[in-house]
């Protein structure tokens, strides 16, 4: 069975203490991840930048990964209110949130500058996880592949640097975030298989096969499995169900399996 990941994006949701009382709580509903952990689900804890370093400590002892929900490409310098990749692995973050659409459709991100975070976050050696996905209207009028492929193709022009270890990609319909309202398991299988082939033509062969695809958008207990049985998918980012310990514990056990 290949690693699966669980990643909980918390936004703009949380302070230090309700971070650590989540690590606490999580991993007494889940001791497996207890180091060195027991089970094949690597789960990624993406708080918001004032509370990332506690979180990280909270979670020293356990397998539980953190990263940034976002970054800046520049390693230091006058850019008022960025964080750095430096700043981000100097606090406990293995990982960064790239091109989330709230990122990209509230607060204003391109094409252009998601690439260059994503190129800054490769070379820093931590993860990029790449979160792609249409508009609604974008879907309706048929341009759900063509908006997907655009931001994959720009994100990974400079590919150096790019494997498994380094990129996983989110599809995350912009319409089925914090909406409850799901994608289709057809219309996920579908856009998996094409992100797939995607990385394969924008990565290589080698590396375009291994990186992981997670599905997000409404994930909630009772409604994972079902994504994760599409063979693309081996994944899931979850924003609402995570800020909850006991639901993103069921989360997990769904993961897991019966
Ligand atoms: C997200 O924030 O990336 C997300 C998928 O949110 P939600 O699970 O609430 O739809």
């Amino acid at each position: 069975m290949p690693k699966l990941w669980l990643a909980a994006n918390w936004k703009m949701h949380k302070t230090v203490s309700e971070g650590q009382a989540f690590v606490a709580r999580l991993v007494e509903q889940i001791p497996g991840l207890i180091k060195p952990g027991a089970g094949e689900i690597r789960v990624l804890i993406f708080p918001g930048f004032v509370s990332l370093q506690s979180v990280a400590a909270a979670a020293r002892d356990t397998t539980i990964r953190i990263g940034a929900q976002d970054c800046y490409f520049e390693a230091h310098g006058a850019f008022t209110g960025e964080v750095s990749l430096p700043q981000i692995k100097d606090g406990g973050g293995s990982a960064v949130l790239i091109g989330h659409s709230e990122r990209r459709h509230v607060l204003g991100e391109d094409n252009l500058l998601v690439a260059a975070k994503l190129k800054a976050t490769v070379n820093a050696g931590v993860l990029a996880l790449l979160c792609v996905g249409e508009l609604a209207e974008e879907r309706d009028a048929g341009n759900a592949f063509s908006v997907v492929d655009e931001q994959l193709e720009t994100a990974l022009a400079n590919r150096s640097g790019i494997t498994e270890r380094t990129l996983a990609v989110a599809y995350e319909p912009v319409w089925a975030i914090g909406t409850g309202r799901n994608a289709t398991i057809p219309d996920v299988e579908e856009m998996a298989l094409y992100i797939r082939e995607k990385l394969l033509e924008y990565v290589d062969e080698e590396h375009g096969r291994e990186v992981s695809i997670l599905y997000g958008g409404s994930v909630k207990p009772g409604n994972l499995a079902a994504y994760m049985g599409i063979p693309d998918i081996t994944g899931a980012l979850v924003g609402g169900a995570s800020l909850d310990a006991d639901s993103f514990a069921a989360l997990y056990r769904e993961m897991e399996g019966p």
